[in-house]
């Protein structure tokens, strides 16, 4: 493929995928080799839980391990904590949220339990939640407040005007049967005797009150595609944007393809500090400020929390967990072992084939990863301000913009990345963070983040060090459609494509969710069907991070879900041992 001609090469481009963490201790300060003198001379190689990776989940999860009285260490690869929940240095005094960077469905119950906001937490809620400019100078957004949006949609459609609100009021009460899930396990289709007479009373009393109507419709979120969900029910291609524009993040799949329904309930599912439905936040200080927070609340519970130790096998002895060795050499011992690393990683990876199934590792292979997403984090000298925007719009407002045309544009890109090329055109998703919260940029610049897709993990031809350049040129080909003199204002750059998501932040093939969000592969289906309670086949090794149920997103949800089955299994075993 011929690369696209660059709109500025004579970029100052700044592309230090490792920077620094906002709120940990100078972490490049700590090679890996003073940190496992540290760990052999200063720290047990005995604990009562490991959890490997600092990740949000593995630290949810050693910080409920740790509340509960157990000693608890976690190992963390890279130098920093956060996993893909990170604030880092992209260019001298600016600071970005270089992987996720807006918070929605973070578990109030993980923010009052761990006291994240006595650990610094602040957020700001996003007001308009997402907004849509068009070429021609319309732009729509997307108010906290139905009615206000019902109304700006007017301007396009009364009809849809209306539909909006009856949309809305459904997906919510749709969206509430599956909440209860978020933080308990998903139903355990493989429970026997007394077991599957308690799941099936669980399962009734979720669903209680759901009508046949009801019913019919989540069947039809589960298998049907947005892209027909949207022609059905709008008539205006605006609303269908910006509904897009909402939607399938991460996902492999275009609009139309089916299964990418679900995402409506998923995105109403309640977030933030007051549970608000459908709730979408700026984290003062950038992701990592959530990561930093819970990091914090771990070592208050009393947890060793561990960067530069990267964990090289998980031991067995007869079918049961045994510790870890970090790639080092160093061995630390305990009988119950967390992995907060994606399921790939963590069952190809670190776990010796002969300790688990065949067949099982046969499935983990299938699981689908395919990542479609990159990010390119910038710093620039002027406020990036699309032509479309209000003169009069509050900073708050004008933080956050979707440069996406349509479904069938979404669809064709997805077409051609699905073939491994680099679309021509792409998806960016560009929040100007430096806009709510000035702990970011230095003096005078601004901090952009613009998360793209699709675009292939595998690609046809070429490699993505390659084509890093490609890619940059056409983010910044995008911007400049809708921002006016974009391209002049960049003073530094980041690009992180498909490949540093892999390497930097060990993500298997770029992956933000550890394993796609679809269907087949959620809920008492993730990571693998008869193995969604959090256990896996060797005893006292548990999965907590995103590849689990409920899924990818900063949430916190599978971190608390894994924590607490491991809690209730430890007490089910030590009253055992006791005779009780
Ligand atoms: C570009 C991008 C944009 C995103 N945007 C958003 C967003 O705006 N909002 C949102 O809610 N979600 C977003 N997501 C998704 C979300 O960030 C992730 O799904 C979530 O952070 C996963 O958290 P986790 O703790 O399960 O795993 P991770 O964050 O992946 O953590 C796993 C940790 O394990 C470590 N690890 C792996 N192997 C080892 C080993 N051998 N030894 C020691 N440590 C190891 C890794 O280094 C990592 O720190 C985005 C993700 C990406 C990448």
């Amino acid at each position: 493929m011929q690369p696209p001609r660059l709109l500025s090469l004579t970029l100052d481009v700044y592309r230090s995928p490792i920077g620094s963490s906002y709120g940990d201790s100078d972490p490049r300060s700590t090679s890996v080799e003073t940190k496992v003198v540290r760990l052999a001379s200063q720290r047990p190689n005995r604990y009562d839980a490991i959890v490997v990776g600092a990740g949000h989940n593995g630290l949810t999860a050693a910080a409920y391990l740790a509340r509960a009285g157990l000693s608890t260490v976690v190992l963390e690869r890279r130098e920093i904590v956060g996993g893909a929940c990170v604030t880092e240095q992209i260019a001298p005094g600016c600071r970005a949220s270089t992987t996720s960077y807006i918070a929605s469905m973070l578990r109030p119950e993980v923010i009052r339990d761990l006291r994240l906001a006595d650990h610094g937490l602040r957020m700001v809620p996003c007001e308009p939640g997402l907004q849509v400019p068009f070429l021609d100078g319309e732009i729509l957004p997307w108010w906290s407040d139905d009615r206000r949006t019902s109304e700006e949609i007017r301007r396009f459609s009364a009809r849809d005007a209306s539909t909006f609100l009856g949309v809305q009021r459904n997906l919510k009460k749709l969206a509430r049967y599956l909440q209860p899930y978020f933080l308990e396990p998903p139903p355990d289709i493989h429970a026997r005797g007394v077991g599957r007479a308690r799941e099936a009373l669980r399962a009734a009393r979720r669903f209680r009150s759901i009508s046949g109507e009801e019913i019919g419709q989540m069947v039809a979120f589960l298998t049907g595609s947005l892209g027909d969900y949207l022609d059905r029910n709008f008539e205006s291609d605006r609303v269908k944007t910006l509904y897009l524009a909402n939607n399938v993040y991460g996902k492999h799949g275009g609009p139309y393809q089916p299964g990418t329904a679900i995402g409506l309930l998923f995105h109403l599912l309640s977030g933030g500090e007051h549970e608000v439905q459908g709730f979408y936040g700026h984290v003062v200080g950038g992701m990592g400020s959530i990561t930093a927070a819970m990091a914090a609340a771990a070592r208050a519970f009393g947890a060793d929390v561990l960067t530069s130790a990267p964990v090289a096998r998980i031991d067995a002895r007869g079918g049961t967990v045994t510790g870890v060795t970090l790639e080092d050499g160093t061995e630390i011992a305990a009988p119950l072992v967390m992995s907060g690393a994606d399921p790939k990683r963590t069952f190809l990876g670190m776990v010796d084939k002969r300790d688990l199934p065949e067949d099982f590792r046969h499935d983990v292979e299938g699981i689908k990863m395919d990542g479609p997403c990159a990010k390119v984090n910038f710093v620039l000298s002027r406020e990036p301000r699309p032509a479309a925007m209000p003169e009069d719009a509050d900073p708050n407002r004008r933080s956050l913009f979707t440069l996406v045309s349509s479904l069938e544009f979404a669809e064709r890109c997805y077409d051609t990345a699905k073939m491994g090329e680099i679309p021509s055109e792409l998806w960016v998703d560009c929040v100007v963070a430096s806009n709510v919260d000035d702990t970011l940029a230095a003096e005078g610049k601004h901090v952009m983040t613009s998360f793209v897709q699709y675009v292939p993990f595998h690609l046809r031809e070429g490699t993505w060090d390659q084509m890093r350049d490609v890619l940059a040129g056409l983010v910044v080909s995008k911007v400049s459609e809708y921002v006016p003199g974009f391209a002049d204002t960049i003073e530094a750059m980041q690009v992180v494509t498909p490949l540093d998501l892999e390497r930097t932040y060990g993500l298997t093939e770029g992956n933000i969710f550890h394993g796609d969000l679809n269907p087949e592969q959620l809920f008492f289906m993730r990571p693998l069907p008869g193995w969604a309670n959090y256990r896996t086949p060797l005893r006292g090794l548990y999965l907590c991070g995103a590849g689990a149920h409920p899924g990818g997103g900063v949430t916190g949800a599978p971190g608390f879900n894994a924590a607490h089955r491991a809690l209730a299994d430890r007490r089910k075993a030590n009253k055992k041992r006791r005779g009780g």
